[in-house]
């Protein structure tokens, strides 16, 4: 008898080769399909993940070396994951391997096949013998669920109901719901207005089956209550729900209320601030099934829910869901994508939604549904006034409007928020005499002014180093140095000067830096121990301060400057996300922005809170200048030692995608908008092309052309599809 032929498993692996590698293992099936194996590479192991077994003939097995082992103690990456993952990295051209790697947790790319902390989920053959022999009656599964809930389960005795829990999944949700075990109570939900009402009927009608919806209601309309009570409808079905949010660990409060609604329910946050324990333990839950509802950060658009009946993604606009290295996904197209494949609803939520959802919008591919007030009755949009900065010209950053503002709020006891998107003391070091300006001698960029223990320290924001400021002028010798324009500490300063008795809370990057210091002060500013806040963004995503009535907005017509076409977009965001911080409760908010341009379109739109207005505009320019949305594109991107280089490397990438270049446009390469970071030289080139698949029809070939070629040593280069930064 001859032995039975050992299977061939074609193995992702996380190398920087578009392909994928194969290997032989005696005992594998095609029940191993999306599980781990470590396998020999080169002189070293890896750790991979099985996509398929390959077909013996035309394969000369004598070759092929064996697999290390097959981890069968965890449940193998499901075949929808697979696809999702093949999709990205075909559309994001970015290698399988890498790609699949990359949405595993951090704790199962490591060589050893062992489950860390709670060795839960290892199956033992006491726990298998165990298993057999419970009952699964649902009292028994109800005793089985109040201990899962309970975090003092044994882990011995978690690895033994594991297999049964698993088949309860597998036979359906009517034993799952019992695993919820009797409702506890939960916080009431308010009546619904009748503009949530209408949504959510909308949403209703719909709930089975492929939709994407776009969700446009202003800061406090009450979108998060549509969200929880279509969510309700789901987790009473029986599915799991994926809830996408920009920055977790910067919005406890959205976890807390879904927590309060749905106290039965299981509720798993998932996003790159957790240890690696935790992250697989939550991890394990959603894809065993056992998780209700998943919060997480873009990263989480790949969990593996085998009941996902719903995806939400809240602030859909912001571009924290697009990553910016390996990868490049935008998380919200990702969802997109998901759930048609997954036939499920999607609802991207947003005061004011990405000018591609709203083009989107517009052309009938998503569906609309508008909350055009705000829900608490009495609460009023907040009034946003143009500060006119040519004539109230601003004294260290402030003009009078805005101090007489600020100090009217201190004499009633209300809170304000001073904005300003700049970090540190001030932007540059400046000399008096000649003119010269602090610059980072490794990139090109400015130095910014830190205030550093009892002096100053000049740092740069794209490479990091920092320097002692010099005594003279670098250039003419001079001694007549000082800090130039305004960042958040030198406004903490003038405030603290304007206002002595008012106690002022500075918040960004810099303060906000050690874990758990953006909840300390958000308890602060929540219990009134603040008068005034400084601010970069991070105060401004979805932080609910019912006591701030009043926002001034400094330096923000730096952006109407800008190069970048999507600079004005970004500002019209974050304006009204920050004007949204503005009474929200029973208190009338006010929004002052400080400006030389008060006749801008773009803040004549915010006055009106018009998102409709500034977006039509908006697109309208783009259409003329034949941006995105109304076109697509791809941004092939070089760094090396010297600018010759990294554009030698662009210009051949063109030569070679002229041949293949149907419909779509390659323009010349160009220096990056920041053409050096770290001594690094870097240019860009871009392709451009009118639509989707077209534009994919040329990447694919191409990308795949440039993989080939062998590059200078020292030259970097990477593919970025819808680009965001530039
Ligand atoms: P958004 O997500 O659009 O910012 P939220 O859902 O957070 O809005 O609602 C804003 C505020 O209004 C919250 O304090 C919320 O509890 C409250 N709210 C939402 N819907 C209603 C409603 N129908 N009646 C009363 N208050 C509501
Ligand atoms: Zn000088
Ligand atoms: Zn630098």
């Amino acid at each position: 008898m001859t032995p039975p032929t050992p299977a061939i498993l074609q193995v992702a692996l996380d190398a920087p080769i578009d392909r994928l590698f194969d290997y032989l293992a005696a005992d594998a099936t095609a029940a191993d399909i999306g599980r781990r194996v470590r396998v020999p590479f080169g002189p070293r192991r890896q750790v991979g993940v099985v996509v398929g077994l390959a077909e013996q003939a035309g394969v000369a097995a004598a070759q092929l070396r064996e697999v290390i082992a097959i981890d069968r103690t965890l449940p193998a990456l499901p075949a929808d994951i697979l696809r999702l993952a093949r999709f990205a990295a075909d559309y994001y051209q970015h290698p399988l391997g890498p790609t699949l790697l990359a949405l595993l947790p951090p704790a199962l790319k490591r060589q050893r096949f062992r489950t860390p902390g709670p060795a839960a989920y290892a199956l033992t053959e006491a726990g298998r013998a165990r298993a057999a022999t419970l009952p699964a009656r649902a009292t028994a599964q109800r005793r089985l669920a109040e201990r899962l809930a309970g975090s003092a389960v044994a882990a011995t005795e978690l690895a033994g109901l594991r297999p049964v829990l698993t088949e309860w999944l597998r036979q359906g949700w009517a034993a799952a719901a019992d695993l919820a075990g009797p409702d506890q109570p939960s916080e009431a939900p308010p009546p619904l207005t009748a503009e949530q009402a209408a949504a959510l009927a909308a949403l209703r009608g719909e709930a089975h089956g492929f939709a994407a919806w776009l969700l446009f209601g202003v800061t406090g309309s009450g979108k998060t209550e549509v969200y929880l009570r279509l969510i309700g409808d789901v987790l009473a079905r029986g599915g799991q729900v994926l809830v996408l949010l920009p920055e977790i660990h910067l919005t406890p409060q959205m976890v807390e209320r879904f927590g309060r609604r749905f106290p039965g329910r299981r509720l798993v946050a998932l996003h790159s601030g957790l240890g690696d324990g935790e992250r697989l333990a939550a991890w394990l839950d959603c894809i065993d099934g056992r998780a209700d509802i998943v919060l997480g950060t873009r990263l989480a658009v790949f969990t593996p829910l085998p009941r996902l009946a719903l995806i939400v993604v809240d602030e859909e606009h912001d571009a924290s869901y697009k990553q910016m290295e390996g990868l490049r996904y935008h998380a919200r197209d990702v969802a997109v994508w998901r759930a048609r494949a997954a036939g499920v609803p999607v609802l991207l939520g947003s005061a004011t939604p990405a000018l591609e959802s709203w083009a989107n919008a517009r052309r009938g591919r998503y569906r609309l549904l508008a909350l055009p007030k705000r829900a608490h009755a009495e609460a009023e949009l907040p009034q946003v006034r143009l500060v006119d900065s040519r004539t109230d010209k601003p004294k260290q950053g402030i003009t009078a409007a805005l101090r007489t503002a600020l100090a009217e709020n201190l004499a009633c006891g209300e809170q304000s928020l001073v904005f300003i998107n700049r970090r540190g003391y001030a932007p540059v070091l400046y000399c008096r005499a000649c003119g010269h300006v602090s610059s980072c001698p490794r990139c090109a960029a400015h130095q910014v002014v830190h205030r550093h223990r009892d002096g100053y320290q000049l740092r740069c924001h794209h490479c990091g180093l920092a320097a002692r400021p010099p005594q003279a002028c670098p250039a003419c010798g001079s001694l007549d140095l000082a800090p130039a324009g305004q960042g958040t500490q030198k406004v903490e300063d003038h405030l603290a000067e304007l206002f002595p008795a008012a106690r002022i809370l500075r918040v960004d990057r810099d303060s906000a830096a050690r874990r758990g210091a953006f909840a300390t002060m958000r308890e602060a500013i929540a219990r009134r121990e603040v008068d005034i806040l400084v601010g970069t963004q991070i105060v401004a995503k979805g932080h609910d301060f019912p006591m701030l009535t009043l926002v001034g907005v400094i330096g923000a017509d730096q952006a109407l400057m800008s190069t970048d076409f999507r600079a004005s977009e970004r500002l019209f965001a974050q304006l009204m996300q920050v004007g949204g911080r503005a009474g929200r409760a029973a208190h009338a908010g006010r929004v002052l922005i400080q400006t030389d341009y008060p006749h801008h379109p773009l803040y004549a739109a915010l006055v009106t809170h018009d998102y409709p207005a500034f977006a039509g505009r908006t697109l309208d320019e783009r259409r003329q200048a034949d941006f995105p949305p109304w076109s697509y594109q791809a941004l092939l991107r070089a760094d090396a030692r010297s600018m010759a280089e990294a554009m030698a490397f662009l210009d051949a990438a063109r030569d070679l995608g002229a041949g293949l270049a149907d419909g779509v446009q390659i323009y010349d390469p160009v220096p990056a908008l920041m053409p050096r970071i770290s001594e690094r030289e870097r240019a860009q080139l871009l392709v451009q092309a009118a639509g989707r698949a077209r534009l994919q029809r040329f990447l694919t070939p191409w990308v795949a052309a440039l993989r080939e070629r062998r590059t200078a040593t020292g030259l970097r280069w990477s593919i970025d599809i819808d680009p965001l930064d530039w």
